[in-house]
């Protein structure tokens, strides 16, 4: 059996400069000494040092507390020397090097954890249950949360009766060509704003933004928008979409019962409207089912893929810059088909739904209109630029 090794040689920083000191280091049960060449050995008590460093050699101790801006080093490179070390030392000191290693790797799996588990819990739980509960929800509650999220919206108390009138018509008469019976009560709403585009809320309410109005030229291309957001009401897209954005709150408030939270996360819900959280898929789906629907309602289908096609080309930039509304329809709301993406290939949908239609003769819809008495342009708004 060797004696313990209890002389090493080392390299002392003071912390101050990058200089490298040699010292001789001895370990004893109670302090380490460091003896510099010509100089009083200076002793360090194990109580103010810790392990900066025991992986590998070359080994880091620390001295002084952590708030010591001039905390020395010693730094040992021989590869006995940790040992050595454990051996004599009390355990209190031992500790302080294992502890330091093992908490940070608890607060790494920690973060991980949190972040793995915070992105599951928004990213995947969310969708995961929104798309199991959606069709367990009942219509009333639908209808409620829709009811909420409208009388936050600042649309019009008091549309213009012949605009509202053309809008629900519209909508009326594409209700009559759902196949069965559907539970809702499709309602229009119009919001005063020179945005290019429509809403459809959970339970019933078709949110038409005045600046869709200014861009549709025709009732049929009106007609087109109205059949898609149908179509995510019916198809409870809507519904989906805001459970999915809302789930936290939502999922939270239904287990506490806490209908505040349920509030204030459709008060978040508002500013972030334009998105409703919809898919792709959801997209595709309502204009797949809202192409239908205009088709069977004897209504012309070029209507729907030219209101598209302009909506596609909309940018934002084109918008007036002054806003004629006032201070509460200051929301920015990106245009249609930004929100609606994959544009080009949705036409291509729609265009091929239509071609088997191309032979079949088209009424125009409500024939005694003059629809430039719809437009708010020619009204009260604005007309939006080219
Ligand atoms: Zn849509």
């Amino acid at each position: 059996m060797t004696a313990r090794k209890l002389q090493f040689a080392g390299a002392l920083f003071d912390g101050k400069s990058a200089e490298k000191h040699p010292v001789d280091v001895e370990l004893t049960p109670q302090e380490i000494i460091l003896k510099k060449p010509g100089q009083k050995p200076v002793h360090w008590s194990y109580s103010n040092l810790r392990w900066a460093t025991i992986t590998a050699s070359p080994f880091h101790i620390e001295h002084g507390d952590n708030n010591d801006e001039n905390m020395e080093t010693l730094v040992v490179e021989d590869p006995g020397f940790y040992e050595s070390v454990l051996k004599i030392a009390p355990d209190s000191f031992s500790a302080t090097g294992k502890q330091t290693d093992i908490n940070w790797k608890l607060y790494a799996a920690g973060i991980l954890f949190l972040i793995f588990s915070g992105y599951g819990f928004i990213k995947i739980i969310p969708p995961f249950l929104a798309d199991r509960m959606v069709d367990k929800i009942p219509v009333e509650w639908e209808v409620s949360m829709g009811q909420s999220i409208l009388k936050m919206l600042p649309v019009k108390r008091e549309p213009d009766p012949k605009v509202l009138k053309v809008l629900q018509d519209t909508v009326d008469l594409l209700e009559q060509s759902v196949a069965g019976n559907q539970p809702y009560d499709l309602k229009i709403y119009i919001w005063p704003i020179e945005q290019v585009n429509a809403l459809a809320l959970p339970g019933g309410p078709i949110v038409v933004f005045e600046g869709l109005l200014n861009q549709a030229e025709s009732p049929e291309e009106l007609a087109g928008v109205i059949a898609h957001e149908i179509q995510h009401i019916l198809l409870r897209h809507s519904t989906r979409g805001i459970i999915r954005n809302m789930a936290q709150s939502m999922l939270l408030s239904l287990f506490i019962g806490d209908v505040n939270a349920v509030m204030e996360g459709m008060a978040a819900l508002v500013g972030e409207l334009e998105t409703l959280g919809f898919s792709r898929e959801m997209e595709a789906e309502a204009d797949q089912k809202g192409m239908e629907l205009i088709l069977s309602a004897n209504i012309d289908p070029h209507g729907m893929i030219r209101i598209f096609e302009k909506l596609m080309q909309e940018e934002p930039e084109d918008l007036p810059k002054e806003k004629t509304a006032s201070k509460e329809n200051d929301l920015e709301l990106s245009s249609y088909f930004s929100t609606h993406p994959s544009g080009q290939n949705r036409l291509a949908q729609m265009e091929k739904q239509v071609k088997p239609h191309e032979d079949r003769t088209w009424a125009p819809l409500f024939p005694n209109l003059d629809w430039n008495e719809i437009k708010p342009g020619n009204r009260a708004l604005q007309q939006p630029g080219p």
